[in-house]
């Protein structure tokens, strides 16, 4: 093993429980782990790396993502919203996406989405969704770190007619899927020297029978994984399972014994408080007290208008808050930049969604949910997933606080490298390994393919156009006297 040493006039260290800014310090790292962070170092190394132009941080931890899908969600999905739905694009526009995403789709997608989130700065992702051995052998190779799941459930919905949303349940399959994905967790474990490896995802809380959630966590618990289920994450899921339980769906979860420290909520917005819905209640101090996580995914809501509200009150009723990533673009500074803001403006304050607070959940606390108190931080034991981020790039001056710069401010091209324990998979902003060009021209294929069978899926038969037009008309072809041809 190499032991390098990095020297750095910023460094984001662990100290006492938190993160601290070390000034012109340095870091040691042997083979995958961090050794030494400190000040000076007066031990042995063999080589010796001065950065005088870096700011290292750890790298992000990604709660939710479905890499699988993701990069057709563009162009489709941010100016249209059915108030039928409460503006969800869950009920109308994923059905008709999947009508024309093949398995071939489905790797470009994964493929292009890897890229986008190592050169954004996630070094751990988690991953929900189909082609879930692709996505493992994919994971492995771009040399990220990656908790992937194939996702099951005993039933969907649907809407018939635009209006309503009905379920359609076979109870047989989610429990098949259970076992599958249970076989899938147990057949990765210790992957890639445990770099990759499996949790449990059933998909929803309003298609997934009491019995399998149940199921799915006393999996959880033997298996030691997380179990990551979709809750609360629209008007019409909310009010299905106030109408079948009278309980909202965190009360639910509750009752039924599925919240506790493995468990990470997606999304989790549409809670009792929430000016959508209107409930009296208390969810947050429900999860806080179970030590449920929740996975804030900030942007591929508010693109449609939706926010937490607010990410601050959860944060600061005690719920460990994290963040994903879920959709286009797979961007965890995105990620970092939407939560700060949209928790400013949904409190009113600017002072309580901070630049801490949301870095703290990209990172301590998603490490804390992943029962993984070696990742998310830059300390002697921790695994050397790193972020090298440029001092001397036009976007990042001026530097006063580089974690406020990061997070207000940082595109990806100010990220120079990527480190992934130990190895390092970004370099000058060059994704190692991968073939950029490929995947751009992967997901525009899969794209195209997509649209083309967009009403084949959907509810009324209707085209992508008619759903989702282009932002202008097509400019129409006239002769020399403006005739039209
Ligand atoms: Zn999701």
């Amino acid at each position: 093993m190499t032991r390098t040493l990095y020297s750095a006039p910023y460094i984001v260290g662990f100290q006492e429980g938190q993160h601290r800014i070390l000034r012109d310090g340095c870091l040691v790292v042997d083979g995958d782990r961090i050794t030494h962070v400190g000040a000076e170092y007066a031990g042995e190394v063999d080589e010796r790396v001065d950065l005088p132009n870096r700011i290292i941080t750890p790298g992000f931890i990604d709660t939710h993502s479905h890499l699988h899908e993701s990069p057709i969600d563009k162009s489709v999905q941010e100016d249209t919203g059915n108030r039928q739905f409460w503006l969800t694009g869950l009920i109308e526009i994923l059905p008709a996406e999947a009508a024309g995403l093949d398995r071939a789709s489905m790797r470009a997608c994964v493929d292009y989405s890897l890229i986008e989130l190592a050169r954004s700065g996630t070094t751990t992702v988690l991953q929900l969704g189909d082609e879930a051995d692709y996505v493992a052998d994919a994971v492995e190779a771009s040399g990220l770190r990656g908790y992937v799941a194939p996702s099951y459930r005993s039933g969907r919905w649907f809407t018939p007619d635009g209006r309503r949303v009905d379920y359609e349940w076979d109870e047989a399959a989610g429990r098949r899927g259970l076992e599958e994905a249970i076989r899938f967790v147990e057949s990765n474990t210790g992957r890639a020297d445990g770099r990759v490896q499996g949790f449990l995802a059933p998909g929803q809380v309003d298609t997934c029978s009491e019995d399998l959630l149940r199921a799915s966590s006393v999996a959880a618990g033997e298996l030691r994984v997380p179990v990551s289920l979709h809750a609360s994450q629209g008007v019409w899921e909310f009010n299905e399972i106030t109408r079948r339980h009278g309980r909202t769906p965190v009360e639910w979860l509750a009752d039924i014994g599925f919240l506790g420290p493995r468990t990470l909520l997606g999304h989790a917005i549409f809670i009792t408080g929430n000016s959508w819905v209107n409930f009296a209640g208390n969810d947050l101090g429900l999860l806080a007290q179970s030590q449920t996580s929740v996975s804030y995914n900030a942007w591929c809501f508010a693109r449609r208008g939706i926010l937490m509200e607010s990410f601050p009150e959860y944060v600061e009723a005690g719920v460990n808050m994290c963040l994903g990533t879920d959709t286009a673009p797979q961007s965890m500074i995105e990620s970092l930049r939407w939560t700060a803001i949209s928790g400013k403006i949904t409190s009113r304050r600017a002072d309580t969604s901070t630049a801490r607070r949301v870095f703290d959940a990209a990172t301590l606390n998603a490490a804390a949910m992943l029962d993984r108190p070696d990742l998310g931080r830059i300390a002697p034991g921790a695994k050397a997933d790193l972020l090298f981020w440029r001092t001397d790039s036009f976007g990042m001056a001026p530097l006063r606080d580089p974690i406020r710069n990061i997070v207000y401010y940082a595109q990806p091209s100010d990220l120079a490298d990527v480190m992934v324990d130990g190895k390092t998979v970004v370099e000058d902003g060059v994704v190692v390994g991968a073939d950029v060009a490929a995947a751009a021209r992967g997901v525009q294929a899969a794209g195209e393919r997509v649209w083309a069978h967009w009403s084949e899926g959907d509810w009324a038969g209707r085209s992508l156009e008619e759903v989702a037009p282009m932002t202008y008309p097509a400019f129409e072809d006239t002769d020399v006297e403006g005739t039209k041809r």
